[in-house]
């Protein structure tokens, strides 16, 4: 049997959220030469006007993307499982927005990110100078605080790339913080996006990390894999890595569909 049959890739993106390229079409016919079962898109949802606008799809837009979506769905089916999720960002103050536009549309997964420390938004490669002026140890406290908002809120199946602030390099200095983190998140009941974006970053290295893979996987923490992908050809990207790092430590592999888990 082939490394990848029966895998799904839950994290992809579409035209809509102004920074990926590529038709939802030609991002499953990629996952169908990846000889993946399955793929669930995970748009950059819409957030209050004020918050990150020209990283996502509009509020008006949204109906626009289940459409796309679902016609996918209707194209590829038999030949491959295609959901409809969504990648919401928990950023404080904006809950109420993301539980409206969650109960909008019956959404398969749904994958909570923290991209933004404050209004800094660390994940941004224009930003990057801000690390020298933080004390790392600092950022990363304040950045799984975060994290265990979101695993708190209730809104999300899934915490996004879990150790993101390693992004361009800048690596924890203690690792108390993520460690709590995987604490609140396995009691939440919430699953990590095994992230392979990571290895096409400048830490070369997938979210989580081989050691927080090992602390989820002690906790019963289920996985779910994703490319993040922001152009086709990267769907399914790294999945057989994916799948030795997750293995390695006796890890467990799901997908979400309808919000439920399965697997
Ligand atoms: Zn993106
Ligand atoms: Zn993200």
């Amino acid at each position: 049997m082939d490394m990848t049959a029966a895998l799904f890739d839950s994290h992809m993106h579409t035209p809509l959220c102004g920074h990926a390229t590529g038709t939802p079409r030609e991002y499953a016919r990629s996952a169908l030469d990846a000889g993946l079962a399955g793929i669930c898109f995970t748009d950059h949802m819409p957030m209050p006007a004020w918050y990150d606008a020209p990283w996502r799809m509009r509020r008006d837009q949204l109906a626009q993307y289940v459409q796309d979506v679902q016609e996918a769905q209707a194209e590829f089916a038999g030949r491959l499982d295609v959901r409809l999720g969504l990648e919401a960002d928990f950023h404080p103050g904006t809950e109420r927005y993301v539980e409206e536009v969650l109960g909008a549309h019956p959404w398969d997964y749904v994958i909570g990110s923290v991209h933004y420390i404050g209004a800094w938004g660390f994940d941004n490669p224009e930003f990057v100078a801000e690390y020298d002026s933080r004390d790392l140890a600092g950022l990363y406290h304040d950045y799984y605080a975060l994290a265990e908002g979101a695993a708190k809120s209730g809104l999300f199946d899934s915490i996004g790339h879990l150790d993101l602030p390693k992004k361009f390099g800048h690596r924890d200095p203690d690792g108390y913080a993520a460690l709590h983190a995987l604490d609140v998140i396995a009691e939440r009941g919430l699953s990590l996006d095994f992230n392979t974006a990571g290895w096409r970053k400048p830490i070369a290295e997938a979210y989580p990390a081989p050691d927080l893979t090992r602390a989820a996987a002690e906790r019963g923490i289920p996985f779910v894999l994703g490319s993040d992908a922001h152009k086709p050809e990267e769907v399914g990207s790294r999945f057989t890595d994916a799948l030795k790092q997750i293995h390695d430590v006796g890890g467990r592999i799901v997908t979400y569909a309808g919000r439920v888990r399965h697997g």
